[in-house]
């Protein structure tokens, strides 16, 4: 064995210690240990990993390494001010040194910080990225780095950095400075957003071209997609959350302030703990809203997308959209706040007609220039085809993103919900298309029929009606305005009789997603040929759409048992063990008060699940549980062993 090697195994399994010991985990996730090997030893790194992917670990588990090693304080920036207490406060459970500074502490406060940082008693150090810059906070980095006392740089949220991310930060282009000032301690920088543009723009920025890039793949196996379609909204939400979600927390997007207050009352008048949360409320409400979300079970956020961001509670169980966002992009960061705990969980939307021709109209009216325009209309038409999809959603979502989906081993579901049809296509065996197989009909001849239609009616009327009008021709209704409008006696009248309106609104749906028509914003909404409509006259572009089913979905949930207002562990549990589950989960509520903090960071419902499933007698029984490091086992060890004895 050369000494390379037994360095590199005295940093493994430092890291791995730290791994079981102070955070209780058994294994590295995913990516995870060779990015905490390669930074342990001094690299350099760029990490891109999805939501809920683990990054906090990558620097974390090195800065504790690099503080026993001698090396001193990891200062990790992030822009998210107001997560910082919460994430300090989780490693302080753990037992590790940590601190934050930002503009929420008094003076006092932070000076005593300061003083301790000086000492050398931080392991990490939360600050802002408008902090770093400070010519007093570079003061105290330069006498840490005089004294060799400055372990790492973790730069959080990197794409922050660049222009073409979407929450673009001109304060972190300032981070160069920790380059050029401290060249000799390392950097490892983090971030869930994955686009090539960006991702060259972070290294550049950051000067961090030498740095090895660590790309994870961007599946996200345990949440299951299933996107449908949207006929009353409402109801339908209602459903999935009470019947599939009843007692658990989520999140649900609409669009408009007033959607959001809507949709709150309704789910709260039905007894679902909501909130609601937009721009448009008193700063003050918003953060306790925010506050609530994190810290009681079970509340479900009503927001518009101003909700979000760094929000790191891992065990959100759905996101639900009630309008469909603006590209795959959107979609793939809101949905992915789902599940970062890694236990099963929901991504559900729900898409009709109307949104469509929204997101058509908002790039539309949009001040910005062609160009720009037309970039946003390819983003849009890649997520109507997702929406439109019959196939795996999964596979096409990681498709977008450059990646080919490729099963974990071992898991075979996939296979066996795809046993029946003969087609060799991936399937994820976790989205509603893999899991129900829709049943498709042909709309080609529907399609003909409403794309004569409009054309006929422009040119006997020399303008063009909305979608309503249209189908009522098609379908041979004698309503006021067809007989005001002449348009029984077009040759197309009644021509496709023999569909439904909720058929054809599908088919209208497909082609405006396809652009086979185009739906003239300035002007009602009327409907007009495109370019793309002769294809599909002439029967060279498939119109395929699945059979809705007017029936309830049916409930397709992992978990059994009763759909009562008990909380649900993310393991099946028998009666015992459910009763001591709902024991601890009162005891951590009370301890996370207590401390004033969430009650994911004193335990995850699946450390909770897990104890009760084992029913401890002993300490001993308890150790090797995941998520119990030493430090949670020292200070909540007995109490836990009470709770279960009960
Ligand atoms: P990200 O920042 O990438 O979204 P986090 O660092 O917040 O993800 O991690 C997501 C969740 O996964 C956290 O609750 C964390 O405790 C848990 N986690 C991370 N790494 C592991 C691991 N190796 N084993 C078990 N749980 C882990
Ligand atoms: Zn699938």
């Amino acid at each position: 064995m050369n000494d390379a090697t037994v360095l590199e195994e005295g940093v493994l399994s430092a890291a791995h210690e730290v791994l079981r010991e102070v955070f209780g985990y058994p294994h590295f996730r995913g990516p995870q240990q060779p990015v905490v090997e390669h930074v342990c030893a001094g690299g350099d790194a760029l990490v891109l990993m999805p939501t809920g992917g683990g990054k906090s670990l990558c620097y974390q588990i090195p800065a504790i390494v690099r503080q026993r090693q001698g090396h001193g304080t990891t200062v990790v920036v992030s822009p998210l001010i107001a997560l910082m207490h919460d994430q300090v406060g989780a490693l302080h459970e753990a037992g590790v040194d940590a601190a934050f500074l930002n503009s929420t502490l008094t003076g006092e406060e932070a000076a005593q910080i300061e003083k301790r940082l000086m000492r050398g008693e931080i392991t990490l150090l939360y600050v802002a990225p408008e902090r770093v810059t400070t010519p007093r906070f570079l003061a105290q980095l330069d006498s840490m780095y005089a004294r060799g006392r400055l372990g790492l740089f973790a730069i959080d949220e990197a794409h922050c950095v660049s222009q073409w991310g979407h929450d673009f930060r001109p304060e972190y282009r300032a981070l160069t400075v920790l380059h050029e000032r401290y060249a000799a301690v390392p950097r490892i920088a983090l971030t869930a957003t994955a686009d090539a543009l960006t991702r060259e723009d972070i290294l550049e920025r950051l000067q961090l071209q030498d740095a090895r890039a660590f790309v994870s793949s961007f599946d996200r196996p345990n949440i299951r997609y299933t996107i449908v379609e949207k006929k009353d909204p409402t109801t339908q939400l209602l459903r999935f959350v009470q019947g599939e979600h009843a007692g658990d927390a989520g999140i649900v997007y609409c669009q408009s302030r007033k959607r959001v207050e809507e949709i709150a009352q309704t789910l709260c008048d039905q007894g679902v703990n909501a909130l609601p949360y937009h721009a448009g409320l008193d700063a003050k409400v918003r953060q306790q809203n925010q506050d609530r979300f994190l810290r009681e079970e079970a509340v479900v956020m009503v927001a518009t997308i101003a909700f979000g961001m760094g929000i790191d509670k891992p065990d959100v169980r759905f996101v639900a959209h009630l309008d469909m966002p603006k590209n795959i992009e959107a979609y793939y960061q809101e949905t992915g706040r789902a599940g970062r705990d890694g236990d099963a969980s929901d991504a559900w939307m729900a898409y009709g007609l109307q949104d469509v021709v929204n997101q058509r109209r908002m790039i539309d009216e949009s001040p910005a220039g062609e160009e720009f325009k037309q970039v946003q209309r390819g983003k849009l038409d890649a997520l109507l085809g997702l929406a439109e999809a019959i196939d795996c959603r999964r596979v096409r979502l990681l498709k977008y993103f450059g990646e080919t989906y490729a099963p974990a081993t071992g898991t075979d579901d996939a296979a066996a919900a795809g046993e029946t049809s003969r087609s060799p296509r991936l399937r994820c065996g976790n989205c509603d298309n893999c899991l129900s197989p829709a049943q498709v009909w042909d709309g080609t001849d529907a399609a003909r029929k409403l794309l004569s239609t409009i054309y006929r009616v422009q040119q006997s009327s020399g303008i063009t009606f909305g979608a309503g009008h249209i189908m009522d021709i098609v379908r041979g209704k004698k309503t006021e305005k067809v007989a005001q409008h002449g348009h029984a006696e077009l040759s197309t009248f009644g021509i496709g009789a023999e569909f439904s309106e909720q058929q054809l609104r599908g088919v209208l749906r497909q082609l405006i997603a396809i652009n086979a028509v185009h739906v003239d914003a300035q002007a009602y909404n009327t409907l007009a040929l495109t370019e793309g409509s002769r294809a599909v006259l002439k029967g060279e572009v498939p119109v395929q759409l699945r059979v809705s089913s007017a029936a309830a979905p049916a409930d397709r949930r992992r978990r059994t048992g009763s759909r009562t207002t008990a909380a649900k562990a993310p393991v099946e549990l028998d009666a015992a063990a459910q009763r001591r589950y709902e024991a601890l989960r009162e005891w951590r509520a009370e301890v996370a008060r207590e401390h004033n903090l969430p009650a994911y960071v004193i335990f995850h419902d699946a450390t909770l699940a897990a104890i009760a499933q084992r029913a401890p007698h002993s300490l001993d029984d308890l150790q090797g549980i995941s998520g119990i490091g030493a430090r949670k086992l020292e200070a909540y060890g007995d109490e836990v062993l009470r709770v279960v004895a009960l």
